[in-house]
């Protein structure tokens, strides 16, 4: 037999979860129009990756691997090159000469963002990844890098810039 004070807890907990529900039936009815219109994504929402550019338009990666290390999924692969005086592409002394990240294997769960000393790799919005041929998920550096601001590229279709980017 409950007693009156367990009777009123219950009696609380319901009404708590009942005015969360008529609140929801009160509040208007959101449609997303997807595909025949954009899809709204939270911000923090972990798309395809975006590879950041420092103000000055460098790269941001400099091929430490650490990433690659702390991928559970094994599918980010780099090489490393030594930046030099005629040709610099990172503020450091390596680059990422090759950088690919294999969305076949991919889990999206965010490790080697969050292993990046340099914040040069964040997931961007892109979700659109699906393929009839697997060999086209394997994304290049060229395909995630954000581009250079005098050329005016706009990013990937699979890459808009996430919010706040450079
Ligand atoms: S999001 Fe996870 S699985 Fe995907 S490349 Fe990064 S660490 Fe690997
Ligand atoms: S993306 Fe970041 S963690 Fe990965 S190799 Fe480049 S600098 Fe290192």
């Amino acid at each position: 037999m409950p007693t009156l004070g367990e009777v009123i807890e219950g009696a609380a907990a319901i009404a708590k979860g009942m005015s969360i529900t008529f609140r929801e039936m009160l509040s208007p009815a959101i449609t997303e129009e997807y595909p025949d219109g954009p899809a709204h994504l939270e911000e923090r929402y972990r798309g395809a990756h975006v590879l950041q550019r420092d103000e000055n338009g460098l790269e941001k990666c400099v091929a430490c691997f650490l990433c690659a290390a702390a991928c559970p999924a094994d599918c980010i692969y780099i090489e490393a090159a030594e930046n030099t005086h005629e040709q610099r592409f990172s503020g450091a002394e390596r680059y990422a000469k090759v950088y690919n990240i294999d969305y076949n294997r991919c889990i999206f769960c965010g490790y080697c963002v969050e292993a990046c000393p340099t914040d040069a790799i964040t997931h961007g919005h892109g979700f659109e990844l699906a393929a009839y041929d697997t060999s086209t998920l394997i994304y290049r550096k060229e395909q995630m890098l954000v581009p250079l601001p005098e050329t005016g590229a706009a990013p990937s279709q699979h890459n808009p810039l996430p919010a706040g980017a450079p």
